[in-house]
């Protein structure tokens, strides 16, 4: 790998899916970063999450990038209160139920089987489905957006008393705190 992983993407999200729709940032911002600018950063990306897709074409890119926003979507709906699109939702589910990836334990750690004929695929298979026990799934009322300058990315808010605002205290909250210290 000639890239550090960390330096390219940002992946300090717990919830797999919203690390997901991390890979573009600063969404609220003037400049949103997209960090899945070729095929080859979406390859990076599944590596580093274990899900070992070899081949990864433009089209692939593509569904990914399609994937990545209806979950940004209607996971922000859901943070907003407000029903998700249902077209949103049929892609989502259509995605998830396309997959063929198989959970597997190897040493200490629970990974994939991805098929050879349609391994992105089925990376994109266990992303849906990620989305879909978070969205659906009992702490679907902890899901938020970033309050970070510029962030608005998506985060589960697991704290106590449900009062977190930032989807990591090492980036976004750093830099409200830098923000109001300068402003002191
Ligand atoms: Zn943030």
């Amino acid at each position: 790998m000639t890239e550090d992983v960390r330096r390219v993407f940002r992946m300090d999200n717990e919830v797999l899916a919203f690390r997901f729709t991390a890979t573009l940032s600063d969404r609220a911002g003037m400049a949103p970063r997209e960090r899945l600018t070729d095929p080859a950063r979406l390859k990076m990306w599944l590596q580093a999450t274990g899900l070992d897709a070899t081949d990864v074409s433009l089209t692939d890119l593509k569904d990914a990038v399609e994937l990545r926003e209806v979950i940004y979507r209607i996971g922000s709906a859901i943070a907003a209160g407000e029903q998700p699109d249902s077209k949103d939702v049929r892609t989502l589910n259509t995605v998830a139920a396309a997959g063929h990836a198989k959970a597997a334990l190897e040493g200490d750690l629970a990974g994939w089987h991805l098929t050879e004929t349609t391994p992105v695929g089925d990376a994109l298979g266990v992303l849906a489905t990620d989305a879909i026990h978070i969205l659906g799934g009992p702490d679907r009322s902890r899901i938020k957006n970033c309050e970070g300058p510029g962030c608005a990315g998506l985060f589960l808010d697991t704290s106590r008393g449900a009062n977190r605002r930032w989807c990591s205290m090492n980036t976004c909250g750093n830099k409200v705190k830098k923000a109001r210290l300068a402003g002191s």
